[in-house]
């Protein structure tokens, strides 16, 4: 007696020579064996092989145009640049014989898509990009996820599975973040000089300054807020050592506390869509990055009006 490699449960054994989802009362087609034979390495009992039977279909534009709104949105959302989006969305079409035409917008994508052999099977379809953090880990999986589409020849039911898998995975704990962004941006301020004091004060003002964005984030308060309480609040922890003349640098600790809002990842990205083509999409990329931008300084010019200029 066997173990179905899907569901665990015991399957009677398959007679000598006989390939995975042949021989028994459900006929899979040639698609769904190759599923089958890819995806599972023992027997497959009669309801997982129903189940495989219905779920693994022949793929229609309609599925296909869908699945890739959700990947393309997905990977927008993640912090990709445009390009980047547009060629792994071919990718995965080409792989079915469709090809596909974007618009790429801030908010919105409009993907038009067409079957090779006969262009009467089209569609196109417009979605909106979810407002996420940005995350790396989801963009390297789902390009991955895209050559493995195309070079394995995955069909769109195996491709949804991975793809809910990928983005359902949990994501590196808050206090690691916290932490970790709390010690690089002390690192950011012995890079422009800073001494030991700073880089102490630094440390502790990004701590503070990070958790009020983490907890002003989680209760959906407009960003361009927090951008300021944060960099506000931060700027003030960091001018205590002006304040008491900690160490030889105070300066440095001051200018340096709010680096970690600085929106690096919008701003490289605009640079890219630039230097490529995607004009549009470039500057307003720059533009979000300048609003924020500009709300740091609202913050930081708070705490020296508050300090007195004299202080730098
Ligand atoms: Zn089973």
């Amino acid at each position: 007696m066997e173990n179905c490699a899907r569901c665990r449960r015991p399957v009677a054994a398959q007679p000598e020579g006989q390939a995975r989802g042949e021989g028994a009362s459900v006929l899979l087609n040639r698609e769904q064996r190759a599923y089958v034979q890819r995806v599972y390495d023992g027997p497959l009992c009669e309801a997982c092989l129903q189940e495989i039977q219905k779920a693994v279909q022949p793929v229609t534009v309609r599925d296909l145009s869908n699945f890739l709104l959700d990947y393309a949105t997905t990977l927008m959302g993640a912090g990709v640049h445009t390009s980047r989006v547009v060629r792994n969305v071919n990718r995965i079409a080409g792989s079915f014989g469709y090809e596909t035409e974007m618009t790429i917008f801030q908010r919105h994508i409009t993907l038009h898509i067409l079957q090779n052999q006969d262009d009467s099977v089209r569609r196109t379809s417009l979605r909106a990009i979810p407002a996420a953090a940005f995350n790396f880990e989801i963009i390297s999986n789902l390009s991955t996820l895209s050559w493995q589409a195309h070079d394995n020849r995955l069909t769109l039911y195996e491709l949804r599975e991975q793809f809910n898998a990928i983005v359902t995975r949990p994501r590196i704990s808050r206090w690691w973040v916290l932490g970790l962004v709390s010690l690089a941006n002390a690192a950011f301020c012995r890079l422009f000089g800073g001494d030991f004091w700073a880089m102490g004060l630094v440390c502790v003002a990004t701590f503070v300054g990070f958790l009020i964005r983490q907890e002003m984030s989680l209760r959906r308060i407009n960003h361009l807020a927090v951008f300021i309480v944060s960099a506000f609040v931060a700027s003030m922890i960091a001018s205590l050592g002006v304040w008491a003349s900690l160490g030889d640098t105070p300066q440095t600790a001051l200018g340096t506390s709010v680096l970690f809002l600085i929106p690096g990842v919008p701003l490289i990205n605009s640079i890219i869509d630039l230097l490529e083509g995607y004009v549009l999409i470039g500057i307003s990329r720059a533009v979000n990055a300048l609003t924020l931008i500009i709300c740091i300084s609202l913050g930081l010019s708070a705490t020296l009006l508050i300090l007195g200029t004299y202080a730098l």
